[in-house]
């Protein structure tokens, strides 16, 4: 395995990002773990005299997100003092230490302008040799670098983690058509040798492999499951622990994954369909009204399931 990686930096603290930084940090690697910087202060850090400026405002949502981290439980071969080679980062004052990295993985929102905006930045500020990835759930790896160099796309390709990133094994590559194929192989033993992943690599086809099925599976069961009448309990218990999926019932895991992402997620698929599959793919209103509510799942500690 040619390829170093010794200091990363995961873009985006959010329900995935945030455990993608604690899974890089079990493995021994020092990890920058970015967020947007907050526009506002809160009431609490007014009264304490604190101005945006101040790093504890700036890096709110990742000082946040290594707090939650610090919580859970540590991984197989992890620690909980691992955490501790998390630093929070912001993607406004912190851009420079982009530089000092040797992966740069990006898990911001599921939205294709975002990330090419983004990545497009990260072009100009990252070294040569540092790898770049994205965690897309299912957008396209070919048009995320379109007004990217061809060197940058020949270190770029997607890396898609599942959740949660420190137990699931499963990683999908998905490589660009000018990614190199050293780099792949590189990629590959990496994630193997040191993340303990099983890698599948993937065609850059909307939502990949896994969340193809896995996306027409959840809108089919919700759909169909309601339609006849059953409650959401009744549908996890079935879909759930009784046949052997202790943690991954249907409403269950929308909670988890973000109901707003899974919507995206569909999304990416749903427009690629002709108008009598649309039907299929349709987002229920009850889950429309659910994002538009804020109820979008463990994340906001309300969604199907409610936190008490
Ligand atoms: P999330 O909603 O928890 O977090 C999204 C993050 O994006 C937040 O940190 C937010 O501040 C940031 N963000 C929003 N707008 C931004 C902008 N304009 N610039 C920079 N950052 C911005 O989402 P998530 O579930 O962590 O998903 C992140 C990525 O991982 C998505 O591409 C998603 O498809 C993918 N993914 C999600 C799951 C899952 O189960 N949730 C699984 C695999 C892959």
């Amino acid at each position: 395995m040619d390829i170093q990686i010794n200091r990363a930096a995961v873009i985006g603290a959010g329900v995935m990002g945030s455990q993608i930084a604690a899974l890089l940090a079990n493995a021994g690697i020092i990890t920058y773990l970015f967020e947007l910087a907050p526009t506002k202060r809160t009431e609490h850090e007014k009264n304490l005299g604190l101005t945006l400026n101040s790093e504890i405002v700036r890096n709110r949502l990742s000082l946040k997100a290594i707090e939650n981290l610090k919580k859970q439980k540590p991984a197989p071969l992890g620690s909980l003092e691992s955490v501790n080679y998390i630093q929070a980062c912001n993607l406004e004052s912190d851009l420079s230490k982009l530089s000092e990295v040797d992966w740069i993985i990006e898990a911001v929102v599921e939205k294709l302008e975002v990330k090419k905006e983004l990545l497009k930045k990260i072009e100009g500020l990252k070294k040569t040799s540092c790898v770049v990835s994205s965690n897309t759930s299912g957008l396209s790896i070919e048009q995320m670098v379109a007004d990217c160099s061809d060197s940058f796309k020949e270190r770029f390709l997607g890396i898609h983690f599942f959740n949660p990133p420190r137990y699931l094994k499963l990683v999908e590559m998905i490589p660009n058509t000018k990614t190199s194929k050293s780099m792949i192989e590189n990629m590959r033993a990496f994630s193997e040798e040191r993340l303990g992943k099983t890698v599948v690599i993937a065609k850059d086809s909307p939502n990949f492999i896994a969340n193809r099925i896995g996306t027409f599976g959840l809108l089919l069961t919700v759909k169909e499951m309601l339609e006849k009448g059953l409650t959401i309990q009744e549908v996890d218990q079935l879909t759930g622990p009784l046949i052997g999926r202790p943690k991954s019932a249907t409403f269950r895991t929308l909670d988890v994954v973000g109901i707003d992402t899974f919507a995206f997620v569909s999304d990416t698929l749903f427009s690629q369909l002709d108008e009598q599959e649309k039907e299929l793919f349709k987002l229920p209103r009850f889950m429309e009204e659910l994002i538009h509510s804020g109820a979008i799942g463990q994340k906001a500690g309300k969604g199907f399931y409610q936190k008490v």
